[in-house]
């Protein structure tokens, strides 16, 4: 049996090419300040779409200096790429249709380093933000602080800190290197992918990893292996990577979130591709990656956006 690499290839969201520059953020002049600047780059979020620039070299994000009225909106301090300061501004839903304006699921993967990890990092701030105005401990207004990265209480003073919900993605692989895929019940016809499931309180990632799939699909694993991870916005998930080792074949699965699941051996996978039968994870996805670190190499397949 080959025995695969240990790492992944390049995962979309995945590569830090932002200076984060996280020790400015306390200063309360900062983002002030880079509002009056107009060599300040702004990411503008409508919605959770960004306009987009598309060229024959990929696309880029539409990068601007900042608007009068930016200084009434959610501006978060996102770092410093080039040496040039970046902001996210939070601005107004799209009214009507936009042609430039794209989401991160549609135009991430075409995007470069710099550009993905400013989008996934605004759209991450700007879903918890758009759902922690309240305190959770008295239920009053919170008020956004240091930069964006932090709401007080406007009451009680508590301190909240933007959200990240650990979740596990596996590929499960059998004694004769066969990949395991599934069917989740919301996935759209022919759609498969590699199984995933939230990290639950008090528990390891390798843990995790082993009871998803002894719940979703009656496999017990072992040799849990860590391959990389990727931060995903949708609303605020960071996605750890494993591959792990399958104790037995019979597949047993739980009927109210897996609708299908079989074991691929690289040629039924490529088989099942061609005649149009299985759709796999977009390339914007670390399910993506892992499945090409399982089978040696990139995979050509349409592009889809979302299996779901
Ligand atoms: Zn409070």
């Amino acid at each position: 049996m080959a025995r695969a690499e240990r790492s992944l290839p390049p995962v979309p969201l995945g590569t830090a090419a932002l200076e984060r520059r996280s020790e400015l953020r306390s200063d309360a002049a900062l983002v002030p300040r880079l509002l009056a600047d107009p060599g300040s780059r702004v990411l503008r979020l409508h919605g959770d779409s960004v306009a987009v620039r598309e060229g024959d070299d990929g696309s880029r994000l539409v990068l601007g200096p900042p608007e009068p009225g930016d200084a009434l909106r959610l501006v978060v301090y996102l770092g410093e790429a080039g040496g040039v300061a970046h902001l996210g501004v939070v601005d107004d839903p799209p009214t009507g249709s936009d042609p430039a304006l794209r989401t991160l699921r549609q135009v991430g993967a075409h995007l470069g380093a710099t550009d993905a990890t400013l989008f996934a990092t605004t759209l991450a701030l700007a879903n918890w933000h758009r759902t922690h105005g309240f305190c959770s401990r008295c239920g009053s207004p919170t008020t956004a602080v240091l930069a964006g990265w932090l709401r007080r209480c406007t009451v009680d003073g508590s301190e909240h800190y933007p959200r990240t919900d650990p979740a596990v993605i596996m590929s499960v692989v059998d004694d004769d290197d066969r990949l395991l895929l599934a069917t989740g019940r919301d996935f759209r016809r022919g759609g498969m992918s590699v199984l995933a499931g939230f990290v639950e309180p008090g528990e390891t990632l390798a843990a995790a990893v082993a009871r998803e799939v002894y719940e979703e699909v009656g496999i017990e694993v072992d040799d849990v292996t860590y391959l990389g991870d990727q931060p995903w916005p949708f609303p605020s998930s960071l996605m750890v990577g494993f591959t792990a080792r399958a104790h037995s074949t019979e597949l047993r699965l739980q009927d109210d979130e897996i609708a299908a699941a079989r074991w691929f051996s690289r040629d039924e996978l490529v088989a099942a591709i061609a005649d149009g039968s299985l759709h796999i994870p977009g390339p914007l996805s670390i399910a993506r990656r892992l499945l090409e670190h399982w089978y040696g190499g990139p995979v050509q397949a349409p592009e889809v956006v979302s299996l779901r």
